[in-house]
């Protein structure tokens, strides 16, 4: 009985470890897939890219593929 109970808990620790790395993997991919368009010049930055957070990038993307439906061309600097 004592042994059932504690085979239990460790499925349970487990299962909460499990759920705590596949939020860890999906926060980094969305970490990843941010991206600011300039609305004055119609063209998107990356992360890092030294144009990224300038005065006319406002539009914020959370992936590629909006922001070319939306009109904008990827930077050449960063690539995109
Ligand atoms: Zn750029």
């Amino acid at each position: 009985m004592q042994k059932r109970r504690w085979i239990v808990t460790e499925a349970a620790v487990w299962v909460v470890v499990l759920l705590l790395s596949m939020q860890a993997v999906i926060a980094s991919e969305n970490g990843t897939t941010v991206y600011h368009g300039n609305t004055k010049s119609k063209i998107f930055h990356q992360e890092g890219c030294r144009y990224f957070n300038c005065s006319t990038c406002k539009a914020v993307f959370s992936n590629r593929q909006s922001a070319v439906d939306s009109g904008y061309r990827p930077c050449r600097v960063c690539k995109p």
